[in-house]
């Protein structure tokens, strides 16, 4: 069994727990990585090949991402092994089972995650009372129906327009998975006069210089097409679309999507990062050299997070939109002036500025380790 501990470091985790019940079938893990600033929200991921380290590295960049979100809460995460499909009775009796041993674990609060959504929120609610990213009909907000975190690229990208010298009116975006979240973030672009120029799913790229009808594309997508059936713009292999010539790229997919060996086929003049670790460290210094304005990723899109800890507190919809516009917009802004100053990526600047508000929280709890 790997040894967490050995990742740790001065900032965490606080507390690893693994929950095994082999009556249910249950076998989890639960990581609050640091609680300086609150109790951790981070999601529940539910996959078959989970793991403990992957557990804490998820857990370390929540802690990231809502100091930098200026959240009163820590980092935290918790795996469940099996197979998300599983029946739905198996699948909640496995999850109602994991959120009553954690029953007492006061110190983090559910969200979804890869593998759960809101319905599993819905039954961790019932069991224990902590959980964040509700149905409508619990008070939740509904992240990815109001698209809370493409909200937040939309305002990360004005924020960082003055530091690439670009203007929204007419700038050409291309999307890296029209999920979700990419659905969302070239909706809000695109209603403020950007143009789509190119989107992409797992079969393939739409492109189309002259511009793409968002609303039309979205129909497509909830329709359960891919984009590559859309009736107008050509249709190219699903990479392609890191080569569409535009002034803002939004990676909304998986992971190292880019890496060393691809980085050079980006065009762009600014990076949103939607989807989380979307780029190798290598790519993001590289690009950075040639100019690139890129978004790191816990600072593009904390959206999500940031309206479901306003969702814990009881906030409504609009109020949570109004706090996380600002915050978004406010880090992006910090993020690339630090940058800009200090002469580091904006990444390495994003981890200063998380850090050291950690680090401050850190100092004036009883448990300072400074
Ligand atoms: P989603 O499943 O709704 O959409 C993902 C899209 O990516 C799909 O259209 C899929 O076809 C496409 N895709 C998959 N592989 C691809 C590939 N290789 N090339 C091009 N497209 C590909 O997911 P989502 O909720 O939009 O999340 C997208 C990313 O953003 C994930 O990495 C997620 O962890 C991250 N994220 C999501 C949220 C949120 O609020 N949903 C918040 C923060 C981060």
């Amino acid at each position: 069994m790997t040894n967490i501990f050995a990742f740790g470091d001065r900032l965490g985790p606080a507390k690893v727990i693994h929950v095994y019940e082999p009556n249910v079938g249950l076998k989890g893990i639960l990581v609050v990585d640091n609680v300086a600033r609150g109790p951790s929200i981070g999601g529940l991921r539910m996959a078959p090949d989970v793991s403990a380290e992957e557990c804490f590295r998820l857990a370390r960049a929540m802690t990231l991402k809502n100091s930098a979100a200026g959240l009163a809460h820590g980092g935290g995460k918790s795996v469940l092994y099996g197979d998300p499909r599983m029946p739905v009775e198996q699948k909640q009796r496995l999850i109602r089972a994991f959120a009553h041993a954690l029953r007492n674990e006061h110190d983090y609060i559910f969200g979804p995650d890869m593998g759960t959504d809101e319905t599993c929120m819905a039954w961790v609610k019932d069991e224990i009372g902590r959980a964040v990213g509700l149905p409508a009909a619990l008070g939740g907000i509904p992240l990815d129906e109001v698209g809370a975190t493409g909200w937040g690229l939309y305002h990360a990208g004005l924020a960082a327009l003055p530091y690439c010298d670009l203007r929204l009116q007419g700038a050409r975006v291309a999307v890296q998975g029209f999920g979700a979240v990419g659905q969302h973030a070239a909706r809000f672009l695109a209603q403020k006069g950007a143009v789509l120029v190119a989107a992409s799913d797992s079969h393939g790229t739409l492109i189309d210089a002259k511009g793409i009808d968002v609303g039309a594309l979205i129909r497509e997508k909830a329709a359960g097409r891919s984009v590559c059936e859309h009736a107008l713009g050509e249709k190219h292999p699903v990479d392609a679309v890191i080569d569409v010539e535009c002034d803002i790229w939004i990676p909304a997919a998986r992971p190292d999507v880019i890496r060393e060996d691809n980085a050079h086929r980006l065009r762009a003049r600014l990076v949103l990062q939607g989807a989380n670790i979307p780029f190798t460290v290598g790519a993001e210094r590289a690009l950075h050299e040639r100019g690139i304005c890129i978004v790191p990723d816990f600072v593009a899109n904390a959206g999500g997070v940031i309206c479901a800890a306003s969702e814990y507190r009881g906030a409504t919809q609009s109020a949570a939109f109004e706090a996380l516009a600002e915050r978004v917009g406010a880090n992006t802004q910090e993020t690339l002036q630090r940058s800009k100053e200090a002469r580091i990526t904006p990444r390495e600047a994003a981890v200063a500025m998380a850090t050291e508000r950690l680090e401050r929280a850190m100092s004036i709890r009883r448990f300072s380790i400074l």
